[in-house]
C-alpha cells in the first residue's frame, strides 16, 4: 500500500513537522480504510513557535496599507476558484458531506474573501463635529494584533475564511488550529494564502488536539484574541480561560433550530425545508433544522410525507453523484446519536422512521447512520432540547403561531429559526418575537450570506456576529482621534464660543 501524504504546520511562512516528530492520521469517515494523510500533532511548543512569528509579523502587516493587503486576499479568491472542485472533493474525503455541500462549503470562503478583501478600501470609521471650532473629531479602526483561531470540523474551509479574512484585511496576524478530523481543508486553504502572496509569518497554523493546541493558544499572553466556534461546552471553557486574562474572545457555539410549519404553509416546500435542513450535512450543521413545530391541522399530512421522503433518502460515500446523505463524523458521534435515539425512546416520543446504525455491506467501513424522524414529541423532551448534531429530527405538534414561538424559543440556545407560512402578519411577528439570530420566512434554517451578520443569542453566541460588516467589529478595536488645529489653549476655544 502507498505510504500516505505527510502534511505539516505553516509557521513563519515554513512547513515544518512539530517539535515531537509526532503526527496523527486522518481518516475517510464514509470509508475507515482510507487514510486522507499524517497531520503534525502539535503541542504547546509548536503554538509558541507559531505566535511568535505572528507577534514578528504583526509589526509591518499592520503598516501595510489595507487596499494592498486586499490585493493579496483577492488573488487568494481566484486562486480558490480554480482550486474549488479539487479542495471540494479533499473535503467530502475527510468529513463525509456530498460534494454538492462541499462545493458550496469553498463557495462560500469565496464569497468571503472578496467580500472581506472589499473593506480594504472601505473600512469605514466615521468623522463627526466636534464642540469646540478648530477642531476635528473621528474614529477609526485599528487592528488587535495577533488573533487566535479555533475552528470545528463541519465547515473545514468557509468556518477558517471567516475569522481569518476579516483579521487580515483588518491588519491583524493569524494563529489557527484546525480541527481534528478536518485538517485537510485548512492546509489546503493556508496553501491558497501563501500562493497568493501572503507575506512570511502574517498566517500560521497548527494542526493537533483542543488541549495540546486549543487550551496553550487560547492562554498565551501575546494572543490579542480568540475567536472560537465549536460546542458551547467548551466556548464556556474558551471563556473562562480568556476571562482570567482580559483577552477579548468571539464565540460561536451550539444550536438546536427550529422550522415551525403554520396550517397555512406550502406543505411541499416546508417539507423540502426540513428534510434539507434536518438531513444536510447528516444533520452536523449548527443550524440544522433539528425541531419542527408542526401545526396540528396538517400535522398528519405533513408527518406522513416527511417521514416517506426521509425513507427515501440516498445514504453512502458523498463523492457518488447519486448519494445524498453522507456518514456522520466520526465513532464517538455514531455513538452520540445512538445514545439520543435510545433517550428519545424512553422518553416516549414516537421513533417513526430510522433509529439504526447502517452497518452491512458498503456501509460497514463508514459511521452511517439512518434518517431518524421523532414524532409526537413533547418540548420538554431532552430530543426536544439538546443538540444531538445528528440526523434526527423531532417534530412536536402545536396548536398555533403563538404555542410555536414559545417552543421556538424555550431552549437554550438561539441560532437559527424558520417559519413557512402564507400570511404575510405571521410571519413578521415571527420575524419580531423569535429570539434568534438568524430568522427565514418560507426557507429552511440553513444557507447564510456572507454579507449579513451570522450568529446566535443565549447559548449559542457572546454578542459578536460573524461576518457582514459586523465581522469587522470581532477583530478591530475603535479609536477615538481628536486634532485641534486652533493653536489656543481648550480655555480660549470655549471663551471664544461664548463671545459668539
Ligand atoms: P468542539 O467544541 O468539540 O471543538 C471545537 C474546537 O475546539 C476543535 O478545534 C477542538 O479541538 C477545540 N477544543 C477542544 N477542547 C479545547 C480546549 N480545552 N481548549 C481550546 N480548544 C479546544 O466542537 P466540534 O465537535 O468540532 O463542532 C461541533 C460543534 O460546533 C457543535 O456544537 C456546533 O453547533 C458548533 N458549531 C457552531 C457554529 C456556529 O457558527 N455557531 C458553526 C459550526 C459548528
Amino acid at each position: 500500500m502507498a505510504k500516505p501524504p505527510v502534511f505539516n504546520n505553516f509557521i513563519d511562512g515554513q512547513w515544518v513537522p512539530c517539535r515531537s516528530g509526532r503526527t496523527f492520521e486522518n481518516r475517510n469517515p464514509a470509508d475507515q480504510d482510507e487514510i486522507i494523510g499524517l497531520f503534525q500533532e502539535s503541542s504547546e511548543a509548536d503554538v509558541n513557535d507559531a505566535v511568535d512569528a505572528a507577534v514578528r509579523a504583526s509589526q509591518k502587516w499592520r503598516l501595510f496599507p489595507a487596499p494592498k493587503r486586499a490585493e493579496i486576499l483577492f488573488r487568494a479568491a481566484e486562486l480558490l476558484i480554480r482550486h474549488k472542485e479539487e479542495f471540494a472533493r479533499g473535503m467530502t474525503r475527510e468529513m463525509g458531506k456530498v460534494l454538492t455541500e462541499t462545493r458550496g462549503d469553498v463557495q462560500e470562503a469565496i464569497d468571503m474573501t472578496f467580500y472581506m478583501a472589499g473593506e480594504g478600501r472601505r473600512m469605514f470609521g466615521f468623522t463627526v463635529p466636534s464642540e469646540l471650532p478648530n477642531k476635528w473629531a473621528m474614529s477609526v479602526r485599528m487592528p488587535l494584533g495577533v488573533c487566535g483561531m479555533i475552528t470545528p470540523w463541519n465547515f473545514p474551509m468557509a468556518i477558517p475564511s471567516w475569522k481569518m479574512i476579516p483579521a487580515l484585511v483588518a491588519g491583524n496576524t493569524v494563529v489557527i488550529k484546525s480541527a481534528e478530523d478536518t485538517p485537510l481543508s485548512l492546509v489546503h486553504f493556508c496553501k491558497t494564502l501563501e500562493e497568493a502572496g501572503i507575506p512570511r509569518g502574517v498566517v500560521n497554523m497548527v494542526s493537533g488536539t483542543g488541549p495540546a493546541v486549543g487550551a496553550p493558544l487560547v492562554r498565551h499572553p501575546d494572543v490579542a484574541m480568540i475567536s472560537f466556534t465549536g460546542s458551547t461546552e467548551v466556548g464556556q471553557e474558551v471563556a473562562r480561560m480568556c476571562a482570567s486574562t482580559h483577552k477579548r474572545h468571539h464565540l460561536e457555539m451550539g444550536g438546536k433550530n427550529i422550522i415551525m410549519v403554520m396550517e397555512d404553509a406550502d406543505l411541499e416546500l416546508a417539507i423540502e425545508g426540513a428534510l434539507w435542513g434536518g438531513f444536510g450535512t447528516s444533520g452536523q450543521r449548527c443550524t440544522a433544522a433539528s425541531r419542527l413545530a408542526v401545526h396540528k391541522h396538517v400535522y398528519k399530512e405533513f408527518a406522513r410525507k416527511f417521514i416517506d421522503r426521509a425513507r427515501h433518502l440516498r445514504v453512502g460515500n458523498g463523492l457518488d453523484k447519486k448519494v445524498e446523505m453522507g456518514p456522520v463524523i466520526n465513532a464517538a458521534q455514531l455513538e452520540t446519536v445512538s445514545r439520543y435515539v435510545q433517550i428519545g425512546k424512553d422518553e416516549g416520543a414516537r421513533l417513526a422512521t430510522g433509529g439504526n446504525i447502517l452497518a452491512k455491506g458498503s456501509y460497514k467501513r463508514g459511521f452511517f447512520f439512518e434518517p431518524t424522524i421523532f414524532l409526537d414529541a413533547d418540548p420538554e423532551m431532552r430530543i426536544a432540547r439538546e443538540e444531538i448534531f445528528g440526523p434526527v429530527v423531532t417534530v412536536i405538534p402545536v396548536d398555533g403561531l403563538e404555542e410555536a414561538i414559545q417552543v421556538g424559543n424555550s431552549v437554550d440556545y438561539g441560532l437559527s429559526s424558520s417559519i413557512y407560512t402564507s400570511d404575510v402578519n405571521k410571519a413578521f411577528v415571527a420575524i419580531r418575537d423569535m429570539f434568534t439570530g438568524i430568522v427565514y420566512v418560507n426557507a429552511s434554517t440553513i444557507g447564510a450570506e456572507v454579507h449579513l451578520p451570522f450568529g446566535g443569542t443565549k447559548a449559542t453566541g457572546n454578542g459578536h456576529r460573524e461576518a457582514g460588516h459586523a465581522a469587522l467589529d470581532v477583530f478591530t478595536e475603535w479609536k477615538a482621534v481628536y486634532v485641534d488645529f486652533s493653536g489656543k489653549l481648550q480655555r480660549a476655544q470655549i471663551d471664544q464660543l461664548e463671545d459668539l
